[in-house]
């Protein structure tokens, strides 16, 4: 394996993404004040971020983990394996689904699907990261910290075969790291 430093290109520095997370905490202080809304964090990626963003909230606020896996390395497998399903009960709940990223969309389909089932009274999505050109979804992103062009990002929570999560910024992988 190479050397990771060589590999990697910034994207989002840590005060950068600090920055835009405290704009989305706002955002959803605003919007949720009085509604009590319940996070769901996808895990593993979205644990940074979802610690980040409730400490950016000045409402009241719950909250609880589900825990996929669709992707092996840099590849999506397509299809979706439930590991983890949330322990709160989010009938009549306002639900705010946290994912680190968004890429084809199939993850963020599954899970709303999923939650819909429960009867909550709505689901809000916020995510750290949406690759625009690649998700294809027909439903509303409410909360979006950055549009970024189709590449393999790592840190702040996000890994390459569960190395980098550790991470302060955001990184583009400039190469194959296996090569
Ligand atoms: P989707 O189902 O939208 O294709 O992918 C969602 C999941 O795939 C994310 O929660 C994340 O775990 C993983 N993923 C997608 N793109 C990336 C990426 O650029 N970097 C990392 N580390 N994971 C990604």
């Amino acid at each position: 394996m190479k050397k990771m430093d060589d590999n990697l290109i910034s994207l989002y520095s840590s005060s950068d993404i600090k920055n835009r997370v405290e704009e989305l905490g706002s955002e959803i202080s605003e919007e949720y004040e009085k509604k009590e809304p319940i996070f769901i964090g996808v895990l593993n990626g979205s644990f940074i971020f979802m610690a980040d963003l409730m400490r950016s909230l000045s409402i009241d606020c719950e909250m609880d983990f589900i825990k996929v896996r669709s992707y092996s390395g840099k590849k999506s497998s397509g299809t979706i394996q439930l590991l983890k399903d949330i322990s709160a009960d989010v009938k009549d709940r306002n639900i705010i689904l946290v994912e680190d990223i968004i890429d084809t969309g199939l993850t963020i389909k599954f899970l709303r699907e999923r939650l819909f089932g429960s009867s909550p009274k709505s689901i809000a999505i916020a995510t750290l990261l949406y690759k625009p050109s690649v998700a294809k979804i027909d439903f509303k992103i409410d909360y979006i910290g950055f549009e970024i062009p189709q590449e393999f990002v790592v840190g702040y929570g996000l890994d390459y075969e569960q190395k980098m999560r550790h991470l302060n910024g955001l990184y583009m992988i400039k190469n194959d790291l296996s090569e």
